[in-house]
């Protein structure tokens, strides 16, 4: 079929790739690296690397491995793969492709003894390990423990050097590091003796599996030979050593990454290896791209102001994006009273984009937390949009799908060697044995029977999906019903849904990798984006990594929006995420505008820093918002409270009575020079003016001055 195919003008692999991006695709075996920025064709350049490599003799496509982050990823890379002409190349998460071998080899490297995958029972068996050291088993308490484990087996720490290594990493779960090595020790024992593999297991089993036999090293090495991995800098302790078992020290390997959105570094993910990869490959070719394919000047001018805020950013990773697309609208910016509020207006700007012909697929709603998502479903069930959860992982095991894929498969082994030049299409062949399980061509009404339609509907879309693909490559041919089946087969494997003609509900994290014409960025308030549980400096950034992620999706619309309150009649004591202060022009706010203020007109106190109007007492005594950078001068701060302290010793007050801390902040940041920048200090009346007025200024004088 290979020369069938190369006959009828394949594309050229390098065809349309920009000089940087085919100096990658092109160069000889060998270490190559892709360091840039979202949208810039990463992912486009390494399917083109890898049909180049194939068309050009260098390597096999059944030679070539690539892993990537997701499974709906893996299955578009294959997808992509399959357009240039090259099949059999392998695409899989790096758990899926671990899972896979590890199959293989299992019966040679521990024998006959058989095990199965701890799949959605770990949290139970958390439980167990928990309860067995009479520790609490609340679900939430558990799930940090699993989420701890994880971190520490994906950053190869076991249990006896979990507690030295937490201590060092700062870990905090909120638990003794000692209890929780405990919880993890007795976790593994009761794993083990059930012979039960957890997601973690596969890769370090494979790892084993490669270092310490040769035979099954040999193999391995002799029958792949090319790897890529894409979304490089989201890679794992656990998962690099993997790759460094695969390759067992040949250098055919391509990367390619972008460090600014890095959002696994929780779950023991680091950007070095993507960063140290010159150093550890002095000879790769190394490639940086600038351009931007994917969104309008409008979409990336934005993306680059919210990573420019970003903090500790590495040295070379401040690159700014060069959008290459015609003009499109400015990104909007929407205040909501509650989040029902939020998602009714969110699902008829949807609505309106649908009927103004953007097609449903091409649309997404992103958020931070799952829970999220129910508010969106039911909003776009009552505006009659259709729409799929990503991450429906689950799909392949639907009832109406599982029952539909076992009628297709009947059918399949009905119609060999029946398939011919005259045989109906294939959407035509699919499409009747479906309708023997309940689909029909048109959507039926009613929550349940939609939910169920939607279902076949994939299938059926996917044998739509695979002629247009094949005919594209070759011309006249039609993919037969055998071979749809081993597409669905090979997607069930690899736990990737076909793509249901809707609009996308997807987290920010499932949403790596991904575009859509549309994309509505919902429910950035503080404590949501940034998540409540980010703390320190590194979480926030990552958070802030997160949401470049997201605006990174859209290509033409970005929808940002936020509400006050969860729920309607709700205290209103939500604010927009500080990853947008400075970034929203305040006028461009409808529902703000919509809002009567509480205060008297002119009197309403704005942040100094931001414009933005202040909500708490405290912002309104400092003057600003509370996450907004404070100008303070340390020096002052630290002599007016020396002052303070001596005058409340002085009075025989405590020391608050004199002033609160907040209103010494706020001096030690707006600096008084006179009585009157000093009573428009809020906490500062008449009283406190006269009574300490000339002390204060006296101090701010002195520090201005250099006075000590
Ligand atoms: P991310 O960092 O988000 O994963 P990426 O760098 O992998 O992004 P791609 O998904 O490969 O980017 O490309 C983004 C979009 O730009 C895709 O629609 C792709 O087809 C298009 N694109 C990439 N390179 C070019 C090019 N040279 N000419 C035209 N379009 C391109
Ligand atoms: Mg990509």
């Amino acid at each position: 079929m290979g020369s069938a195919q190369r006959s009828t003008g394949l594309r050229d692999p390098l065809d349309g790739l920009d000089p940087e991006q085919r100096t990658a695709a092109s160069a000889p075996r060998g270490p190559v690296c892709v360091l840039a920025g979202a949208g810039t064709g990463k992912t486009r350049t390494i399917t083109r690397r890898i049909a180049y490599l194939v068309r050009h003799g260098h390597v096999a496509p059944t030679q070539v491995l690539a892993v990537t982050f997701t499974a709906r990823a893996a299955g578009e890379l294959r997808a992509r793969l399959r357009q240039l002409g090259v099949d059999g190349a392998q695409a899989r998460t790096f758990h899926a492709a671990a899972l896979r071998q590890l199959r293989y080899f299992w019966p040679r490297v521990v024998g006959d003894a058989q095990w199965d995958l701890l799949d959605g029972h770990k949290l139970r068996l958390v439980g167990h390990a928990a309860n067995k050291l009479k520790l609490p088993t609340e679900t939430e308490v558990l799930r940090d423990l699993a989420g701890e484990i994880e971190w520490a087996k994906a950053s190869l720490v076991g249990p006896d050097e979990y507690p030295d290594v937490a201590r060092a990493r700062r870990r905090d779960i909120g638990q003794p590091v000692e209890r929780v090595a405990d919880v993890y020790r007795t976790y593994e024992t009761l794993k083990n003796d059930r012979r039960l593999l957890d997601f973690d297991d596969l890769l370090l089993h494979t790892t084993a599996a490669l270092e310490e036999h040769r035979g099954v090293a040999e193999e391995f090495r002799d029958r792949y030979r090319c790897f890529v991995v894409d979304e490089y800098q989201d890679i794992t302790p656990a998962q690099q050593r993997l790759l460094d078992a695969w390759l067992g020290g040949r250098d055919d390997v391509t990367v390619v990454g972008d460090v600014n959105q890095t959002i696994y570094s929780f779950g023991g993910a680091s950007p070095r290896p993507l960063l140290n990869f010159t150093r550890r490959y002095p000879g790769a070719t190394v490639v940086r791209l600038e351009r931007d394919y994917r969104s309008t000047p409008q979409v990336v001018e934005f993306a680059n102001r919210v990573i420019s805020g970003a903090r500790g950013r590495p040295a070379g990773t401040r690159l700014r994006l060069v959008g290459q697309r015609p003009d499109g609208p400015r990104p909007t910016f929407a205040e909501y009273d509650d989040e029902p509020a939020e998602a009714a207006a969110v699902a008829r700007q949807v609505r309106a984009l649908v009927d103004s012909g953007v097609p449903a697929r091409e649309i997404a709603v992103l958020f931070r937390v799952n829970a999220q998502s129910e508010t969106y479903e039911r909003a776009l069930a009552d505006a009659g949009v259709p729409y799929q959860v990503r991450g429906g992982e689950r799909f392949f095991q639907r009832p109406e799908v599982r029952q539909a894929v076992s009628a297709l498969r009947t059918a399949a082994v009905e119609h060999r060697g029946t398939e011919g030049a005259e045989a109906p299409e294939l959407p035509a062949m699919v499409g009747k044995v479906l309708a023997t399980v309940g689909w029909t061509p048109r959507q039926p009404s009613g929550g349940a029977a939609r939910e169920r339609w939607s279902g076949l509907q994939g299938l059926y879309e996917l044998a739509e999906d695979l002629t247009a693909e094949v005919t594209a490559v070759t011309p006249g041919e039609q993919p037969t019903l055998s071979r749809y089946v081993a597409e669905l087969e090979q997607r069930a494997a690899a736990q990737h849904p076909p793509t249901v003609d809707g609009v996308t509900l997807a987290s920010l994290h499932a949403a790596k990798g991904l575009e859509w014409d549309a994309v509505f960025l919902v429910g950035l308030a503080d404590g949501t984006v940034p998540i409540q549980h980010a703390t320190t400096d590194e979480a926030i950034e990552e958070e802030r990594r997160l949401f470049y992620v997201g605006v990174t999706r859209a290509r033409e619309h970005l929808a940002l929006s936020w509400s006050l309150a969860r729920s309607p009649g709700g205290r209103p004591h939500r604010r927009r995420s500080r990853f947008l202060h400075g970034l929203v022009p305040e006028t461009e706010i409808p529902g703000r505008a919509r809002r009567p203020s509480r205060r008297r007109p002119g009197t309403t106190p704005v942040c100094r820093v931001c414009g933005r109007e202040l909500q708490s007492t405290l912002e309104i005594k400092v003057g600003r918002c509370v996450d907004c950078p404070s100008d303070l001068d340390e020096n002052l701060l630290e002599r007016l409270r020396d002052w303070r302290k001596a005058k409340a010793k002085e009075l025989g007050v405590p020391t608050f009575v004199v002033f609160t801390d907040a209103t010494l902040v706020a001096i030690a940041e707006q600096r008084p020079r006179d009585v009157r920048g000093l009573v428009s200090i809020s906490g500062i009346g008449a009283t406190k003016a006269h009574r300490f007025g000339e002390d204060v200024l006296a101090v701010v004088d002195e520090v201005a001055h250099g006075g000590q």
